[in-house]
């Protein structure tokens, strides 16, 4: 780890792209991960770096949308795991989802090194190394499967998606929840909940609402996901943003 001195302004933000960093030399992290991040890292800016009023509704319709669901999984990439694996991990066992590894750019190689990460920071099982199940209308290695976790699936969890793999899970019917801060990528046009936050404090929101509503009744939980509109929140997000910009001057 390169020294950063914890009063520099932007510690944190630092600390993050350390972390990736390291997770990239040691093949957990995909080169263009990196890319992906900056792209993350730009639209966290234009938010403010911090969880605004639309994301923590949809953050809210999220939990209350994994604890309605049968068999709900959260899909890992190397992203994910070199930034939240604990979260994520500690987010499955509250609801509880099982925990499912799928990669755009996937090897065996990388598939074992997040297996074993995500070992070390306390997940029991952790599914994708033996795939059974393609995803219709992916190419090869992005739709592999396990027919268990996500072919089976109800409801997934995919902080970070790609937009094809979001079509493609939705056209299979799965309702489809995803955290991305681009605002208008085809992802977050395309799921069934979009959550504008940094993953980092994203799955520990979730966690927080999904102990919250966990003690609510079927119906309440019902109300609250049929009253989410993904469209709506997507613009409160760009209206928040712009007002934001043009206040800052
Ligand atoms: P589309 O959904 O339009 O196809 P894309 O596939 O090109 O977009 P990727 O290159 O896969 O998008 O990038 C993943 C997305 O993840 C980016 O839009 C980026 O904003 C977002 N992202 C990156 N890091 C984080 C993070 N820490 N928390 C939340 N979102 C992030």
């Amino acid at each position: 780890m390169s020294k950063i001195p914890k009063s520099h302004p932007r510690y944190n933000s630092l600390m993050t792209r350390e972390k990736i960093k390291n997770a990239m030399k040691s093949g957990i992290v995909h080169e263009t991960g990196l890319i992906a991040h900056g792209r993350g890292e730009a639209f966290d800016y234009l938010i403010g770096e911090s969880t605004i009023p639309p994301a923590e509704n949809a953050e809210k319709a999220a939990a209350a949308c994994l604890l309605l669901a049968k068999n709900p999984v959260i899909s890992l990439n190397g992203n994910v795991v070199s930034l939240s694996a604990k979260n994520c991990i500690s987010l499955a066992k509250e609801i509880p989802a099982k925990l499912e590894i799928n990669l755009f750019h996937r090897s065996e190689g990388r598939i074992k090194k997040i297996i074993h990460e995500l070992k070390k920071s306390g997940a029991e099982k952790v599914l994708g190394a033996n795939p059974d199940a393609k995803i219709p209308g992916l190419d090869h290695n992005r739709g592999l499967c396990e027919k268990e976790g996500i072919y089976s699936a109800d409801v997934i969890l995919v902080p970070l998606e790609d937009g094809d793999r979001c079509n493609a899970l939705r056209e299979m019917g799965k309702k489809v929840i995803v955290v991305d801060l681009n605002p208008i990528s085809r992802s977050s046009k395309n799921a069934k909940i979009t959550i504008v936050d940094n993953l980092i404090r994203s799955i520990p929101n979730i966690e927080r609402w999904v102990k919250t509503l966990k003690k609510q009744d079927k119906k309440d939980l019902e109300n609250i996901v049929s009253n989410y509109d993904n469209e709506k929140m997507l613009r409160e997000v760009l209206k928040f943003i712009s007002k934001r910009l043009n206040s800052l001057f």
